[in-house]
């Protein structure tokens, strides 16, 4: 018999209750107790979607962040987070967030925050020095086993493994941290002769470090931690997941543990040569269900997988979903705007394990055991792949029409520049920002009063265009070189656009943790993408009527786009992406012809894409900047293309960076003082480049000697005649208040330095 478990479920609540009282914890409002019994509200409903599978599992809920858990699991708390009398919960917050709740008076600084592997979850980086030590501080997450214990039967913990977590974090004083895994295997021992005594059969040990490129010292940590842990009580199920083992593979196999779960969705063929390797008590665990998308397993495929292999491994087969479903939105029956064309299309998180156990029944019973089910979902497969929802010729056709000179500007950059200088003449340290203003709650207001109907098309064009004369008047008073429209109209970067595109659909409900409370509602990209009407047009050429200065328009590029969406999995995220390019494209050329000569292109996300092997960069890098390129390469010379980027890690990608050829790049740099442009000391970057000079994710306001100091720091490295001056992101996050005198002193800065350098 094949046994079904699970490696994860969204911990926000399907209506985002976690968030909503974290955030009232935090505003003063509730208790501890109330929260407490908040989450654990959610936890016992999870409890109930795990009802057909053999395993319950516990361990995967989190307050905030699971890597934060597990710091504070494993006694590894910064010394900043304690205050004298204090509880645990508040240390955490304080990490997690820099402060416990507003009456809190003792902030400190946040733990950094990166991204989950290659996802959009983000946790609290572990901190380490040479001093660290660790000591299990157990009582939570066993009463949280405890408690789970008391509504299912047999409960499965998750742990975060001790390699992958030594390997997610940072040592503070650039201590070797592998030399602190000693130390730390004699906890991991502890707690799981504790939960052994709990009377535990199996612990899910999470290490998705083993599905990146792992350095020799690391691989041999990985040997040396399970060679430790070996004089065990319970069975050890050894997770991996978001890709392939490559070479770790034989390392996998030869670790001391009674189980591995291998990514069949992304590593398929890890699965046949671990196959041949397993020993003979060990199980596999396929992760056979999407957990990294939202779209129906079809299922009928999947049981022709893994039938032969049930036929050899009987139980010693386990089925999951490729990855926690941490990643998808939590209902798809809380849904009542997706067509139902669509709808039936897809798969949440409670209809994922719903798939797992029909997949667990036919293996168990035989396909005869479900075979409404199976036939029911073969018909949504069916359905979805001869929809006309999904194909368009004319989108086809436009593709197959595309040719390498697309992607190229008629002349090289430097001839461009001259043309470009002749044509709007802008003094030398240009002025501009990265196009949105303060997005007030009357803009917010007014959106949705359209949204929900009660305001008529007319009645609030009518409204935004006072928002964007207004943002054109400010500017024009801090005597800006380069102005914007402000984005007044705009909710979101990705789903403004995917609203206005065909081939997109959007939840209600279909949230994902990005986060701690934060959670995103990822567009839902179903068929061939196409422009059918403009998308920026109207507000830009009204803004642009406004002023004699440029108006720089402002478009998200294609692989933002895509990145920030879930995607179709019935062709190459690379097509899905050319397509989105192709519709793009048509509004830039529409905002040439409409006589908006500067364009901004965003490409927030590009750099998030890297795929977690370098080997695959190359390949992602390839087919991105192309998509990018014909997006924004159909312009005359004279029109000038900006793009922008919200980080500036560029090292290892600059000269893809490069081979964009955006006119003008604009990214973030000012909190490190100008540090991330260390590579322009090898690499003379061509154009024209805005190193954001204040940060925009502080109400600080950066005053005009700040600005100078930084630019100038940056002439050090760039080129006096290839630098702009802007702030490092979008300002809609800000207030006036902030905003304003900011832009000023950035206005004044750029004077001082045209005096002072030229
Ligand atoms: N143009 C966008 C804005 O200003 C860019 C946002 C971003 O880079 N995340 O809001
Ligand atoms: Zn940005």
């Amino acid at each position: 018999m094949a046994k079904l478990h699970n490696l994860g479920f969204p911990r926000i609540g399907e209506q985002r209750q976690l968030k909503f009282s974290l955030e009232q914890y935090w505003r003063g409002e509730i208790g501890q107790q109330s929260l407490l019994a908040s989450a654990k509200n959610i936890r016992t409903n999870n409890l109930t979607y795990t009802q057909g599978l053999d395993f319950a599992q516990v361990g995967d809920f989190s307050l905030y962040d699971h890597v934060l858990d597990t710091s504070f699991l494993l006694g590894n708390v910064p010394e900043r987070a304690n205050h004298k009398d204090e509880n645990l919960l508040d240390s955490y917050f304080r990490i997690a967030r820099g402060r416990a709740s507003k009456q809190d008076c003792c902030g400190v600084s946040a733990g950094e925050m990166t991204k989950w592997f290659d996802t959009n979850y983000h946790y609290i980086v572990p901190e380490f020095t040479a001093d660290t030590e660790f000591s299990l501080n157990a009582e939570r997450f066993l009463e949280q086993v405890k408690e789970a214990h008391s509504n299912a039967s047999t409960v499965k913990p998750i742990l975060l493994g001790p390699v992958t977590y030594l390997w997610l974090g940072k040592a503070k004083d650039g201590v070797n941290r592998l030399q602190l895994l000693d130390q730390l295997l004699p906890v991991y021992q502890q707690l799981l002769q504790q939960l052994a005594e709990l009377g535990i059969e199996w612990l899910q040990i999470d290490e998705p470090a083993l599905v990146t490129d792992l350095e020799d010292e690391w691989q041999n940590a990985f040997s040396k931690a399970y060679h430790f842990l070996q004089q065990r009580q319970l069975k050890l199920l050894l997770a991996t997941y978001f890709g392939g083992l490559e070479a770790n593979l034989t390392l996998v196999s030869q670790l001391a543990v009674d189980g591995i779960h291998i990514d069949a969705i992304r590593a398929k063929s890890d699965i046949e040569a671990i196959l041949s390797l397993l020993k003979p008590h060990q199980v596999l665990s396929i992760g056979i269900i999407d957990g990294r998308n939202i779209w129906k397993t079809d299922l009928n495929n999947a049981l022709n997988f893994i039938e032969p292999i049930a036929d050899k491994l009987g139980d010693k087969l386990w089925l999951a979903p490729s990855c926690s479903l941490l990643h998808v939105p939590v209902d798809l029956a809380l849904e009542q705007n997706i067509p139902e064309e669509i709808r039936q299309w897809l798969a949440f998180a409670k209809q994922k394990l719903t798939e797992l156990t029909i997949l667990g029944k036919a293996i168990n019973c035989g396909r005869a055991a479900v075979a409404t089910e199976l036939e029911q979902n073969a018909q949504c497969i069916a359905s979805r792949q001869a929809s006309c929802l999904v194909h368009n010729q004319t989108v086809a056709d436009a593709i197959s029409k595309i040719t390498s000179t697309d992607s190229q500007r008629q002349s090289p950059y430097k001839e461009r520049a001259i043309i470009q200088q002749r044509k709007f003449n802008l003094p030398k340290f240009p002025t501009t920002t990265i196009g949105s203003f303060p997005q007030t709650s009357q803009i917010r207001k007014l959106r949705k009063a359209f949204k929900q109907g009660e305001l008529t098309n007319a009645n609030y064009q009518e409204k935004i265009k006072h928002e964007i004369k207004q943002c054109i008047e400010v500017q024009e008073q801090l005597n800006l070189d380069v102005l914007v429209h402000g984005e007044a109209e705009r909710n979101d970067m990705v789903e403004y656009f995917g609203e206005q595109l065909s081939g997109f659909t959007f939840s209600q409900f279909g949230w994902v943790q990005s986060y701690g409370s934060r959670c995103v509602k990822p567009p839902i990209i179903y068929g061939d993408v196409s422009r059918t009407n403009s998308l920026t047009l109207d507000w830009t050429r009204y803004a642009q009527s406004l002023t004699t200065k440029p108006l720089k328009g402002m478009l998200t590029g294609p692989v933002t786009i895509l990145n920030w969406s879930f995607v179709r999995d019935d062709q190459a995220r690379s097509d899905t992406c050319t397509q989105i390019a192709l519709a793009i494209r048509e509004e830039v050329k529409a905002l040439e012809s409409a006589g908006i000569d500067i364009i901004q292109i965003d490409e927030a996300a590009l750099r998030e894409g890297l795929p977690l092997r370098k080997s695959q960069w190359q390949e992602y890098l390839h087919w991105s900047i192309d998509a990018f390129k014909l997006c924004a390469n159909g312009v005359q010379d004279s029109t000038q293309i900006h793009t922008h980027m919200c980080y500036s890690e560029f090292n290892d990608i600059i000269e893809f960076i490069a081979d964009m050829d955006a006119d003008v790049i604009t990214i973030e740099t000012s909190r490190s003082n100008m540090e991330l442009l260390d590579v322009f000391d090898k690499f003379a970057y061509p154009n024209q480049i805005g190193p954001g000079v204040y940060d925009i994710h502080s109400p600080n306001i950066p005053s005009v000697d700040d600005i100078v100091a930084l630019i100038k720091s940056a002439s050090e490295k760039i080129p006096t005649e290839q630098l702009w001056l802007n702030p490092d992101c979008g300002l809609k996050t800000r207030s006036w208040e902030e905003v304003t005198p900011a832009l000023d002193n950035m206005v004044a800065a750029a004077k001082v330095l045209r005096q002072e350098m030229y």
